[in-house]
């Protein structure tokens, strides 16, 4: 099960054995910084640079590594999404752009929504209806 995370905007990839590599500028302390998240879903583990500043609730503006390109959902900035591809399939992982805020989403082409952490369930539907497919 070999899976790759890419850029919905520009195809690039953001993931290698370590994981999922992200630039971020936390807005509260006008910083930006690299994060790495684990490419298990529901798994919260994050690295950052060590200069990087943040505290529960601060909410980050989440970017491509490649071209820059804005991950933040337009309608809702408190989420960002990726793309998943795995076993010849692709899905969107959706998660919280918010410091502390557990929540990730699985959302495949036939609208099957598998939820992680605090996730609500009433919300996986309508954010299928926001990507293109
Ligand atoms: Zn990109």
């Amino acid at each position: 099960m070999k899976k790759k995370f890419l850029c919905p905007h520009c195809g690039g990839l953001l993931s290698d054995q370590n994981g999922v590599h992200l630039n971020v500028v936390n807005g509260r302390i006008d910083q930006k910084g690299k994060i790495i998240l684990s490419k298990e879903l529901g798994n919260y583990e994050v690295k950052k640079s060590p200069l990087l500043g943040w505290q529960n609730g601060d909410q980050l503006t989440v970017s491509c590594i490649h071209k820059k390109c804005v991950l933040n959902l337009v309608n809702d900035s408190k989420k960002a999404a990726v793309v998943l591809q795995e076993d010849g399939k692709t899905s969107r992982i959706v998660f919280s752009t918010v410091i502390g805020d557990h929540l990730t989403y699985k959302i495949e082409k036939d609208a099957h929504v598998t939820h992680y952490g605090k996730a609500n369930p009433n919300e996986g539907k309508d954010l299928w209806s926001q990507f293109t497919w």
